[in-house]
């Protein structure tokens, strides 16, 4: 089965053109979320307020245009997604952090000032989660094939195109 192309306007850009089928997190976080261990029942909880259930349903929309896409991946979702927990003790954030001399410790319990340490890249992580709460404002997103909303993620904004304005100027 080929790949649906779907031709509309950019959330982003304004531009009008050929939309990729954007997720609302990373589908990279999807498939660290599932459980190597249980080859049988893999799939990720979900827990919403009305119920939890095991899904491998991933909340994706025709959203943004490939160059859009691709200023998200860049700029913020690459190197999030390579320094957050992998799984099986691969954490590179962690790791960076725990290098360098705790600016307060007590116990196991320590603070790491990370402005003091060029190679935690703060601008990315921002660049990254206000992406995500972006993406979670402008549409209504679903968290499961039966229609539980997802848009409570999101910023509450009192017109969306007030959230694409904002975007447009942080997110190049
Ligand atoms: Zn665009």
């Amino acid at each position: 089965m080929g790949k649906k192309e779907v031709i509309g306007e950019c959330k982003l850009c304004l531009g009008f053109g050929e939309l990729r089928d954007s997720h609302l997190v990373p589908a990279a976080l999807y498939r660290l979320a599932r459980a190597r261990s249980r080859p049988k029942k893999p799939d990720p909880v979900l827990l919403t307020v009305a119920q939890r259930q095991q899904t491998s349903f991933q909340a994706t929309q025709y959203l943004l245009c490939g160059r859009c896409e691709t200023l998200f991946d860049q700029n913020g979702e690459d190197w999030v997604m390579k320094h957050c927990y992998r799984g099986r003790g691969r954490f590179r954030l962690r790791a960076i952090l725990g290098a360098s001399a705790p600016s307060a410790a007590e116990g196991d319990f320590k603070i790491y000032d990370a402005s003091d340490n060029a190679a935690v890249r703060i601008d990315r992580l921002v660049y990254f989660c206000t992406s995500v709460f972006w993406r979670a404002s402008v549409r209504t997103w679903y968290s499961s094939a039966n229609g539980i909303k997802a848009s409570a993620w999101g910023i509450r904004t009192k017109n969306k195109y007030d959230a694409t304005c904002w975007a447009r100027n942080r997110f190049r």
